[in-house]
């Protein structure tokens, strides 16, 4: 094995100059970046915290206690988030994700919920609002969420194992309350829930298998993403991802499946429907779905914006500076439309496609000053 090193830095690098804003913005169509990408879809960081140590994540070398989190004054306030999603929403998003960090350690989530509920798209449309979550808290809040106006769910998790999934998180947490909160979701009406199993080659690919059989004919979606290399703390190294392509090899030993067709432009997984013994797909079985980020890439149609916890705009995951929408929004100077004249410019000056570039240069394992973000800071 060879030796891990893990650089102890701060995740926080200075934000990217803001464009000039103009005094009396005249908002016209709806902004598409330099590579005529729209933006639809905004991933809110409401949280730098998190209950588990995933070792792809936020390892307990680096997250331990002397870790300095985001004081409550720089996070964002729900008022502050609702506000610049209502920005976001007028250019064009439709859909929200609140992540992390760990969204539901997030106190009184549910009252956000029920502010970015209420939005409406300019065609008078609710927005598809939903939430990632490790499943740890779900059984206790389902019913909260979905109440405060949640749609639905993704659910992480790594391994049916208890052995395995307790090692993953790195925190002793059993797979059977993660199980209950999905039940619970479900039983809430919190779907069509999605579940993210991060698979690591010699951690969990055993785990493969006896997921898809007990997430087939579920109604869930059961999704496989390769293991990113993201942030500069988990220590990545290509030969622990496990491609797709791997991936679909051993379901298909087992479980025969088809193609499917994307269900919406810029989808980051690719679909594979369960077949019956015709070779049809059988939509009684359901789905999976593969994220290749690391063996395919995927940015042509790549539609998404993060805003960090502290309320800065990355432009990709895998980033290494965002805009500073905090300094505008606590400005009692600057009007919602200038806002909205920003979010336009940063957006039309967009270019960014990390992983198509990294297939051609190979991944950036850099710890110096231009390095990524952590995913738990910008939000996964
Ligand atoms: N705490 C929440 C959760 O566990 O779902 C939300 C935040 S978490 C950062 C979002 C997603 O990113 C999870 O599905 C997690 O497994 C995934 N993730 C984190 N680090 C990753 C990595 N290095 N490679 C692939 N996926 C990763």
């Amino acid at each position: 094995m060879s030796e891990r090193v893990i650089p102890l830095l701060d995740q926080r690098h200075p934000s990217l100059t803001l464009p000039d804003l103009p005094a009396g913005p005249d908002l016209g169509e709806l902004p598409l970046d330099a590579l005529r990408r729209p933006l639809t879809d905004l991933r809110i960081s409401v949280t730098d915290r998190c209950n588990f140590r995933c070792s792809y994540c936020m390892p307990k070398e680096v997250f331990d206690h002397n870790y300095t989190y985001l004081p409550h004054s720089q996070l964002l306030s729900f008022e502050e988030i609702t506000r610049i999603a209502k920005v976001f929403v007028g250019r064009g998003v439709r859909k929200i994700r609140l992540t992390g960090g760990e969204p539901l350690l997030r106190k009184n989530i549910e009252i956000l919920i029920e502010q970015l509920a209420a939005l409406r798209t300019p065609d008078s449309q609710p927005l598809d609002l939903t939430l990632t979550t490790n499943g740890s808290l779900l059984a206790r809040k389902a019913r909260s969420l979905k109440e405060a106006g949640l749609q639905r769910v993704t659910v992480s998790l790594d391994g049916l194992d208890d052995t395995v999934f307790r090692r993953m998180n790195d925190v002793d947490f059993p797979v059977s309350d993660v199980l209950n909160g999905i039940e619970a979701a479900q039983a809430v009406g919190l779907g069509p829930i999605k579940v993210n199993m991060v698979v690591k080659r010699g951690t969990n690919e055993h785990e493969i298998l006896p997921m898809a059989r007990h997430f087939r004919g579920s109604g869930m979606v059961l999704r496989f993403i390769e293991y990113m290399d993201v942030g500069a703390t988990n220590g990545w190294r290509m030969d622990e991802v496990l491609p797709s392509a791997e991936v679909i090899r051993l379901l298909q030993t087992e479980l025969p499946l088809v193609a499917l067709n994307p269900s919406a432009p810029g989808e980051t997984a690719e679909r594979w429907g369960y077949a019956n013994a015709q070779g049809q797909f059988d939509p009684g079985l359901g789905e999976i779905g593969v994220i290749s980020s690391v063996t395919q890439a995927f940015c042509g149609d790549c539609n998404r914006a993060r805003l960090s916890t502290e309320g800065r705009l990355y432009l990709c995951l895998f980033a290494s500076q965002g805009y500073d929408l905090r300094q505008l929004l606590r400005d009692p100077l600057k009007t919602d439309e200038q806002l909205a004249a920003t979010v336009d410019a940063i957006w039309r000056g967009r270019t960014d496609q990390y992983s198509v570039l990294r297939s051609l240069r190979g991944p950036d394992t850099s710890s110096g000053t231009g390095r990524r973000v952590e995913m738990s800071y910008i939000g996964g």
